[in-house]
């Protein structure tokens, strides 16, 4: 470093560059760099092209990682990393469909996917219409001659109706269409869209992939021809996930299959001990005998895991619901799921600003619908926090 500059200059400059070895650290560092430098307008060309790292909003290796890590666990050629589920999928809407075009979508999505249709890309004349993806003629029914993609989740929130990707996969492919998966209930560790014949999958890394409640993040899974289709939009949308947030999301995923087997071999325990409590109506969740997609659920699922995700019925009472929520002990009421400690949230309020009480309740949720995110405990302390608290239904 050059010893004549002046305070100002020095306070720039010095301390800039790491001078001892830093080859093969254990873990990646992380890259917060913004720019990196190029040699010359040659290079700035290579480097422009994809040949090395020089801007962040383009690329980044810690972003790199985790998508390398991901397209590993989906089988997938390559994975756009995004800021939140919610970037992966109007990244990927956007960045596959232009005026004219229709989405067919299975009814049972996240309400935020529907309300991005309905009131955001329908405004620049991509059309949506929605069918029940469990009745597979209806499906096919309902293609039309612009429709471009297929849409749906594996596992819906709340009632835990299990979309058969395989058959879908199969009527978009004799169609022509894109069939694209959001896999966030499921992960790769119970599922894997891409080899039934899926295009694209999608994640909320919010949930199982960040499992820990304290991070935002979403992914885009295709073939290198997709992926490169997809980049444009990705790109020029600036959804990118930031340096700190993929360097947390790849040290997460670490346990990702660890945590996702506990918690799904929770949820089959929590599942059976409420199918058997006399205060409870319905239990649903895929791993119970009486599921109407048991059969399906086993075929499609890792063995023996069936999702996360519970939901059941007590009476239609939102008072005692709510006296339920304040008698929970350790289980938290959150507006989120898939994190390692269990959690609760009452669908009928969640969904209240998309649909009507009508609807909701034409939808099975009904006030006295409550979902449950199985967490990581002693499965035996979520069945008894939640039979204690169910003590203000004893006498319904
Ligand atoms: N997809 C599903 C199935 C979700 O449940 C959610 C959020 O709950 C999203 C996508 C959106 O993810 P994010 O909140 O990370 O934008």
């Amino acid at each position: 470093m050059n010893t004549t500059l002046n305070m100002d200059t020095e306070l720039l400059y010095c301390g800039n560059h790491v001078s001892g070895t830093t080859d093969c650290p254990d873990t990646p560092p992380v890259y917060y760099a913004t720019a990196y430098a190029v040699k010359d307008t040659v290079d700035y060309d290579f480097a422009n092209r994809g040949g090395k790292y020089f801007y962040s909003r383009t690329a980044n290796p810690n972003r790199d990682c985790l998508g390398e890590l991901i397209s590993c666990l989906e089988h997938g050629e390559g994975t756009l990393v995004c800021s939140s589920g919610m970037a992966a999928i109007a990244t990927t809407l956007l960045g596959l469909l232009k005026t004219g075009d229709h989405v067919l979508i299975n009814q049972a999505v996240y309400g935020e996917t529907i309300a991005l249709l309905n009131d955001v890309l329908s405004r620049y004349g991509i059309e949506a219409s929605y069918a029940d993806f469990t009745d597979l003629p209806s499906v096919e029914q309902d293609i039309r001659s612009n429709t471009k993609l297929l849409y749906t989740e594996v596992i819906a929130n709340p009632l835990t109706v299990i979309a058969d990707i395989e058959a879908i996969a199969a009527i978009a492919k004799r169609h022509g269409l894109l069939t694209v998966v959001d896999s966030t209930f499921t992960t790769p560790c119970v599922f894997r869209p891409l080899d039934v014949g899926a295009d694209v999958v999608i994640h909320s890394l919010t949930k199982y992939f960040g499992g820990h409640s304290d991070l935002t993040g979403g992914s885009i899974t295709a073939s290198k021809e997709l992926v490169s289709r997809l980049t444009t939009a990705y790109l020029l949308l600036g959804c990118c996930l930031d340096p700190n947030s993929a360097w947390l999301f790849g040290r997460s995923a670490r346990t990702l299959a660890m945590r996702v087997r506990k918690q799904n071999e929770n949820a089959a325990a929590v599942a059976k001990a409420l199918a058997e409590d006399p205060r409870v109506i319905q239990v649903y969740h895929p791993s119970l005998p009486d599921h109407p997609q048991h059969g399906l659920a086993q075929r499609m699922f890792a063995k023996g895991l069936y999702g996360a995700m519970i939901s059941f019925r007590v009476a239609d009472d939102v008072r005692r619901v709510d006296g339920f929520m304040h008698r929970l002990s350790i289980i938290q009421y959150l507006g989120t799921l898939g994190g390692i400690r269990t959690s609760v949230t009452h669908p009928a309020t969640a969904f209240q600003n998309e649909f009507s009480k009508e609807k909701l309740r034409e939808m099975g949720l009904t006030e006295g619908l409550i979902r449950i995110s199985t967490g990581a405990e002693d499965p035996d302390d979520i069945i008894g926090d939640l039979s204690q608290a169910l003590d203000v239904f004893s006498n319904s």
